[in-house]
């Protein structure tokens, strides 16, 4: 039996792609493993988001040759496959650099994976071209595993912010038509799953073709979704501020099946290094986004992305973000220091921001990041919560799954509640995940507010 061996970097939707390039390899005899030693074709879908990222490829790509030329000692040929943003940027370089890569594959094209596989057998192949046709149309079943999933809605961005490579490894928006995506839902909840995260580099601007082919909105999206039987959840990331439409904000406020949990980066608190940035929006514009969510949904669990030490950034910038971290509290959040990703407007900027000023203002924001998730996470021991029970927990007799805030509980119940919600008090706050106890018909927190959205 032919086998292959996925690996996926970075981001939801790389972790969507992955798994559909999975689905492309078991349509052609492909078994998964998880042994990269066994494997036939070796895929890397690749993260180009930050500098250490690259360059962990070319390190992981450094090992694999290595592998590769002993398996082909033993009489075994093994195909290597660089994909995702990396590949996008980087394309044919990665061939001079990496002589063991049979396979360059572009986000947009890994449907072609099959056909660029025979044609590597007569030389290596490089496919970046932005296709013509729609990838989704040509991608075979999706395999469904487990209780939740990401689905595509919409890929690529027009917001060029200046740090970013997303615009030139994804390219422009394009939204998927709500009859496809709407398949695909059906799908997912047939084969077991019961919570569905809809995903795009800048979900919240979804505008897909309805059935009608009028232009449809994420919050009409998630309307038809949540009718689907068996589907209990509905989450979307990742977001920006700019197209939290009042609709959108009011959709946390009514649609029952919607999760009360936002991801919306805003990168920087200081109004000079938002415009830097080419964010589009100021700090204040933020905090109202924010105020009108919570007067929606009092309850809602906030997460965002922070970039700290952009070029030119002063400490009384730096303190504004730590002073608008501290107004709004965030349940949980990703913060990096500023690295310059090739081939983005800030890369070439001067005034950098020494290595050890980025360390330290990063630390000091992650400590307060820290405070505020311990905090968060705190506040629901002694309530009572729905679970989403996803897989067997780590002790014998556990059970894992997620609140409604994204937050990971370990409980004891028998594994036959896998794919149900099940209401537990929350008993302990460990640093990374909740503990709790069965409670069997018991009221959840947050019923009032998903009651309201159910009535209303
Ligand atoms: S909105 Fe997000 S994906 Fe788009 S350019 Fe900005 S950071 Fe990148």
């Amino acid at each position: 039996m032919k086998k292959a061996f996925v690996k996926s970097y970075g981001c939801q939707m790389n972790a969507y792609d992955a798994a559909r390039m999975a689905d492309v390899l078991a349509a052609e005899g492909y078994a998964p493993t998880e042994a990269v030693e066994e494997a036939d074709v070796v895929v890397l879908n690749t993260c180009h988001i930050r500098e250490k990222a690259a360059d962990k490829v070319y390190s992981e790509l450094g090992r694999l040759r290595v592998l590769k030329n002993a398996r082909a000692e033993a009489g075994r040929e093994t195909k290597i496959v660089v994909a995702g943003c990396v590949a996008q940027a980087e394309g044919a370089e990665i061939l001079s650099r990496a002589p063991s890569v049979d396979v360059v594959v572009g986000p947009q094209n890994y449907h072609r994976l099959t056909d660029l596989l025979v044609q590597s057998r007569q030389k290596r192949v490089v496919d970046t071209e932005f296709p013509v046709e729609d990838k989704f149309d040509h991608l075979p079943a999706r395999r469904t595993h487990g209780v939740s999933a990401f689905l595509t809605v919409q890929e690529g961005c027009d917001k060029f912010c200046a740090f970013c490579v997303v615009p030139y490894t994804r390219g422009a928006e394009v939204s998927r038509s709500v009859a496809a995506i709407l398949a695909e839902a059906e799908k997912l909840v047939r084969g077991g799953v019961r919570e569905i995260t809809l995903i795009g580099q800048n979900v919240n601007a979804y505008h897909g073709a309805g059935a009608d082919g009028a232009s449809a909105t994420l919050p009409d999206l998630m309307r038809i979704l949540q009718e689907i039987p068996g589907l209990l959840r509905l989450r979307y990331t990742t977001s920006h501020p700019n197209d939290m439409a009042d609709a959108l904000i009011a959709a946390h406020g009514t649609l029952p099946a919607l999760m009360p949990y936002l991801h919306l980066p805003v990168q920087s608190g200081s109004d000079r290094v938002l415009k830097a940035m080419n964010r589009k929006h100021d700090a204040a514009t933020y905090r109202d986004v924010i105020a009108r969510i919570r007067a929606v949904r009092p309850d809602i669990a906030l997460s965002s992305d922070f970039i700290v030490g952009f070029p030119g950034e002063t400490e009384a910038e730096f303190a504004e973000t730590m002073r608008l971290v501290a107004e709004i509290g965030f349940a949980s959040a990703f913060s990096f220091k500023y690295s310059p990703r090739p081939g983005t407007p800030a890369a070439d900027w001067a005034d950098a921001v020494p290595e050890d000023v980025k360390s330290r203002r990063l630390a000091a924001l992650q400590g307060l990041l820290d405070e505020q998730r311990h905090a968060f996470n705190a506040a629901a021991v002694g309530t009572v919560v729905e679970v989403l029970v996803e897989k067997a927990g780590r002790h014998p007799g556990q059970v894992a799954g997620k609140t409604p805030h994204l937050l990971p509980v370990q409980f004891d119940a028998p594994t036959s509640t896998i794919g149900t919600l099940v209401p537990v008090r929350i008993v302990r706050a460990g640093s990374n995940s909740l503990f709790g106890e069965a409670v069997p018909g018991a009221a959840v927190a947050g019923a009032a507010a998903a009651g309201a959205a159910a009535a209303a």
